[in-house]
This record gives C-alpha cells, structure tokens and sequence, in this order.
C-alpha cells in the first residue's frame, strides 16, 4: 500500500542558470539529487523515469499578470483553475469564488472519495492557537488548511507539535520559539525532517505545507534566499533519505515563482518544479502546468 508525503515549497520557480539565482549558484546537494543532479533551474533537462520525475509545470495557467498562492494552490492542491474561477491570480488566501470547488475537487476530497478515510490522511503543520481564533474571525484560512478542514482532517495544534507529531511552519519552530512561545524547543532540519517522515509513515497521504521560501523571497522577515535553502535542502535530503521510496512516494512542488529571482521581492511567471520520487512517479512525467498534479497524485496512491 503506497503512502504519498507532498512537500509544498511557497514560492520556488524555475529561473535562468544565472549568477543571481540561488537555486543556482547556492550549494544545494538534496536539490540537485532530486533534480537527477542538476541545479533547480529552467535549463534543466526533466527526468522522466518510472520512479523519478523531475519536470516544469506552468504556474501561470494562462491568466495575465503574476501568480498568487490562493488561486495557485488551488489549482495545485485542486486540479481547478483557481485563476480562471475567480478571473485573476489572488492570494494569499483563497478567494470566496474558491471555497466551494475547493472543498470539493482538493486531493483530500478526491481521497476521500477514493475510500481513504480522513484519519488517514494528514496535514503534518501545527498551527497555534492565536491562528485559529485569527482565522475562525476573518475567514481566511489558508488554501491547505481549508482544504484539509473541508474534507474532515483535522488541523493540527501546538498540543501535537509539544509532542512531535506536528511541525511549525518554519519546521525548525525559530520562528514559532520567536513569535509564540519562548519555551518552544527548536530542532535541526534533519531532526525536522525525520519527524515529518515518521509522521507520514502513519498516514496514506500527509501534505506539508512550508510558506518562508516564499517569505524569503519576498524579503520579510529578516529571512533570505542564503539562509531559508540551506536549510530547506537540508530537511529535504532528510526526508529522501528516511524515506522508503521503494514503497511510498515524496511529491515536492510549489505554486508560483519568486525565490529564485532575488532582484525583485515579487513573484514570477516563471515555472514551478514538480518532483515525484517513488512508486507511482510515472503518473507525473506528463503533468504540464499545476492543474495536472492532484489529479496524478490521487491515481498514484489509488488506481
Ligand atoms: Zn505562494
């Protein structure tokens, strides 16, 4: 029985092969080995084996204007046209013109509809509590975190990241130590990815949603593209390597450019990588654009 961890990275295009693109020029060896040994870049040749897929996806759908993480991780985590729905990119949530076909077309739902029950499957973040009341007053609940409440999985808390079976946004927890609970104990990227490992190998399917390569690419917070790779690579080539990816499946994609054109704090047009390693990968070797990964992701883990 296949078990499927998706790591969705905000923020992370496909650039040029140019001095000002960290995806280039930084040393990321978990990147390139997932990328079939090549730096995350436009000019990278996609891998299309039975169990390894490395490819570009077009984040744009056709919609003028730069992308947006609510109607981009809609279409990735939906296989909807979030763009064309609500008739332009917007972010960072989820426009209302959204909620319903999200809750009804996002890879939860499409599992669910498979006969893997809510319990099976995990959104691996920890929210705190200050989230949640903010998010039960606007309105505004992420694009995963709504998906996942839609559909019956629960949200997790800072009761399961006391006990590990959560992660923090940051996944490290700096952040969360820094701005929610001096107290909080922070761990390695490695340890963090271990973690998130061991809590996937509990559920069919666990989606980790990670915003700060977005952050980084924006510039906020005191976070760069120097700081937020390393570490990011770091927890990734933990995660490859605890994996058992003869038998489950990692999926790392993303919803929009920005991180790898550090020149500008905005986002771009340019692709997002999708990478499927394990059983089932072949299912992506055709995906074109964010549309295509849901619905690949579902017939992976259930045909
Ligand atoms: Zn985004």
């Amino acid at each position: 029985m296949t078990r499927c961890l998706f790591v969705f990275l905000d923020g992370v295009g496909l650039g040029p092969a140019s001095p000002h693109n960290p995806l280039y020029t930084l040393p990321l060896p978990a990147f390139r080995d997932l990328a079939g040994g090549q730096a995350w870049t436009a000019e990278a040749t996609p891998v299309r084996q039975k169990r390894h897929v490395f490819t570009s996806l077009d984040a744009t759908l056709g919609m003028e204007g730069l992308p947006q993480s609510g109607t981009g991780q809609v279409a990735l985590f939906a296989g909807i046209d979030g763009p064309k729905l609500h008739g332009r990119h917007f972010g960072p949530y989820p426009p209302s013109t959204t909620h319903e076909p999200l809750a009804e077309n996002s890879v939860f739902e499409r599992l669910k509809r498979r006969g893997i029950a809510p319990e099976a499957m995990a959104l691996a973040n920890g929210y705190p509590e200050r989230y949640f009341k903010l998010m039960e007053a606007r309105n505004r609940w992420n694009t995963s975190s709504r998906a996942a409440r839609a559909s019956g999985v629960r949200l997790r808390t800072a009761a399961d990241l006391a006990i590990g079976e959560a992660l923090p946004a940051d996944f490290t927890g700096h952040a969360w130590q820094r701005h929610i609970d001096p107290d909080h104990v922070t761990v390695s990227p490695e340890a963090a990815g271990q973690r998130l490992v061991a809590l996937a190998k509990r559920h069919r399917f666990t989606l980790y949603d990670f915003p700060h390569t977005d952050t980084a690419g924006h510039g906020r917070d005191g976070l760069t593209p120097e700081i937020v790779l390393p570490m990011v690579d770091a927890f990734l080539g933990a995660i490859h390597a605890a994996m058992d990816t003869e038998h489950d499946l990692l999926v790392v994609s993303s919803d929009h450019g920005n991180i790898e054109r550090p020149t500008t704090k905005s986002h771009t047009t340019n692709p997002v990588p999708l990478i499927a390693v394990g059983p089932g990968a072949e299912r992506f070797a055709e995906a074109a654009s964010l549309l295509d990964v849901a619905p690949a992701l579902v017939e992976a883990l259930t045909a």
